[in-house]
């Protein structure tokens, strides 16, 4: 349904209290009776959602050992039989797409339009790819083994879609996962338990405990054979240091501040349009959003000029209005870390806030903040809101030094009319992807991941599929890339 009513929050709603509103874990294929907890809110309304509970260590154990008892089965069933239980999930998720759509957005506060067309449908493809790639193993990948028990911790900015890049290689590998949602954004994790029971998968083989960081930290101090992570560079560093001197496979998906290129033989309208997707879809709160724009000076005050036109149309508000841009920030305490750093630093450069109406609540306009010194604290720290900071370059050089210029190195985008520009500056630039003319393109098949503070490891691919799969007796790890 494609008309311009809001989308109802009636069904997924009814299937919270259907749940009795208290959620459990889904340990050892069944949920857990609701213990000691916290509530899940709706961003948008401020709304109780539902309530959740805080795993003890005593739960934690209890997934792992789930998770380590039924792994050699899962593992010997062998990539087809695998596949079917894959397939069956793919087509679970496409199945409830509504209900999931719903559901993230109510919990995370993003435009339903996104979660819809975008969150969900990639998660099923997800699933479809990585059942193909199951079925593939034991043919075209003899001898490697899964890596056995992975504990996984993801964010709250794609709560289905970073379950679904976790989750899907692993089985698909043969390992057994416990997995832990972010605390502001455990619904959809705890419907995918339900899908995983109604798939028929084996018991043990997805576990999902949920909490906070304390609960994030168990999992990475229990008998786990790999941590994946996908979160924020200061909690990357602490599980580092938490897993040093551990013979323990990792991924660490983490931050990013990532540059936005325009130069001045682009085409500024779609340049423009670009940018709108790269820094406001899910309000910014993406590790490879574009926040850090660079343009050429010969068209920079254009450019400019158009992109603020194009930020006064925008609309912020209600996410489950269909036509709603941009929805609320996930939590209060993200809307004040946001505040907080802009209005530090604002005074360094000139600020545009767009002309559309604010709803009250958790919710941040639209902002680009120009003329920054490349020194700026919001030209270097991820803002992670819907806040796009910019300075100009002259020549190429100038702009792959400042491109260069951070910590991080996730993604960047380029853009120019003149081919021999594009395919001159992008391999020059430090991120694991570059996009030309294009940004926040993303699927299945293709890598994904860091270089620098940004993480290392890929999820996607035949890469993402080798994270998760060792040689056996020591020979070499799976090197293998997409032809
Ligand atoms: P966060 O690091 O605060 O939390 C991420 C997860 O880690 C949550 O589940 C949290 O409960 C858990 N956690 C917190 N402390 C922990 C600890 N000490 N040990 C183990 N787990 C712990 O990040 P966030 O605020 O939820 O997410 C935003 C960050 O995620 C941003 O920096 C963003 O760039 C990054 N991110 C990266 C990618 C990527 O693929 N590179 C994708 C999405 C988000």
């Amino acid at each position: 349904d494609y008309g311009t009513a809001p989308e109802s929050s009636a069904d997924a709603l009814a299937w919270i209290v259907e749940q009795g509103s208290r959620f459990g874990h889904f340990i050892d294929g069944a949920m857990t009776t609701p213990g000691e907890g916290f509530e899940s809110r709706n961003p948008a309304t401020d709304e109780v959602l539902a309530t959740l509970t805080q795993a003890t260590q005593d739960d934690v154990d209890a997934a792992v050992t789930a998770a380590r008892s039924v792994q050699p089965g899962w593992a010997a069933l062998g990539g087809k039989a695998r596949a079917r239980y894959l397939y069956a999930l793919a087509r679970l998720v496409q199945k409830h797409a509504r209900l999931l759509a719903v559901l993230e957005t109510l919990d995370n506060g993003k435009p339903i339009r996104e979660s819809r067309d975008i969150d969900v449908p990639l998660v099923a493809r997800h699933f479809y790819h990585h059942a193909g790639l199951a079925q593939l193993m034991d043919s075209e990948l003899p001898g490697m083994e899964p890596q056995g028990v992975c504990g996984q911790i993801i964010p709250w900015n794609f709560p289905l879609l970073m379950l679904a890049w976790k989750v899907a290689p692993a089985l698909a590998a043969g390992n057994t996962v416990v997995l832990k949602p972010a605390e502001w954004t455990s619904l959809t994790a705890l419907c995918f338990a339900d899908l995983c029971r109604q798939a028929g998968l084996p018991r043990g083989v997805v576990n999902i405990v949920t909490g906070d960081g304390a609960v994030g930290e168990m999992i990475v101090n229990a008998d786990v054979d790999k941590v994946a992570f996908t979160g924020s560079t200061e909690v990357g560093r602490k599980i580092r240091a938490a897993t040093a001197g551990r013979d323990i496979a990792q991924t660490l998906e983490l931050g990013g501040k990532s540059p936005y290129i325009v130069f001045e033989d682009a085409d500024l309208d779609s340049a423009v349009e670009g940018l709108v997707d790269a820094i406001w879809f899910n309000g910014g709160q993406v590790c490879c959003a574009g926040s850090r724009l660079l343009v050429q000076e010969g068209v920079a005050e254009e450019f400019h000029a158009r992109l603020k036109r194009r930020m006064d149309n925008l609309r912020v508000g209600d996410p489950l209005d269909k036509s709603v841009d941009v929805g609320a920030i996930v939590d209060p305490e993200q809307l004040a870390r946001i505040r907080s750093l802009v209005d530090r630093h604002a005074g360094e450069g000139e600020v545009h806030r767009a002309a559309c109406a604010m709803p009250d609540g958790c919710f941040y306009p639209p902002t680009l903040i120009s003329g920054l010194s490349p020194a700026s604290a919001l030209m270097q720290d991820e803002i992670f809101g819907p806040v796009l900071v910019s300075s100009t370059f002259r020549t190429p050089d100038e702009a792959v030094q400042l491109a260069n210029n951070t910590r991080y190195g996730l993604a960047a985008s380029v853009w120019s009319e003149n081919l021999n520009t594009a395919l001159d500056v992008a391999p020059k630039l430090a991120a694991g992807v570059v996009w030309v003319n294009g940004s926040n393109m993303f699927d299945a098949a293709a890598p994904f991941g860091g270089v620098r503070e940004s993480g290392f490891g890929r999820e996607g691919g035949w890469e993402g599929l080798g994270a998760y799969l060792k040689a056996p007796s020591g020979a070499a790890p799976l090197v293998r890339t997409a032809a």
